[in-house]
């Protein structure tokens, strides 16, 4: 399996574009963080390593990593588009507090099995899903009981 900086330069090539080392750094900064990010934080964190990225870099790069497959874009319903590295990784879910944002990776073979059995159903090869659950998280419902 080629590296994600691989795989993002051969995307760039393929759109007529170059690896600089903005891009890179944009890159490498999504690949380091281990929780979902927003693209008003991904800026935050890139602009402290270097100082002279522009907002809209940040955002037209992330765009790419999202259009290229190495970054998946995901809505936990709060109006913010967060993302998180995809390229490499092992599929997950999502289950998402309504009250206080938290959010907890969930696996389910079962699940798992049900969609690509729906699918098929329905004549579909089934290439990506995403399943959100919302709900209340324990700490939340202690503060509505309290
Ligand atoms: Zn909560
Ligand atoms: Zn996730």
């Amino acid at each position: 399996m080629k590296t994600p900086q691989d795989a993002f330069s051969d995307y760039l090539t393929d759109q007529n574009l170059k690896m600089t080392p903005q891009r890179r750094l944009i890159l490498e900064t999504m690949l380091k963080q281990g929780d979902h990010v927003s693209s008003e934080e991904l800026y935050a964190r890139v602009k402290k390593k270097d100082p002279s990225i522009g907002q809209a870099t940040v955002y037209r790069t992330l765009k790419l990593l999202s259009d290229s497959g190495l970054v998946e874009p995901l809505d936990f319903a709060d109006g913010v588009t967060r993302y998180e590295p995809s390229y490499g990784k092992e599929h997950h879910d999502h289950l998402i507090c309504e009250r206080c944002g938290k959010n907890i990776e969930i696996m389910d073979e079962t699940i798992e099995r049900r969609q690509e059995a729906i699918a098929r159903e329905h004549g579909f090869t089934l290439c990506s899903h995403k399943m959100y659950l919302y709900g209340v998280c324990p700490d939340c419902r202690k503060k509505g009981e309290a």
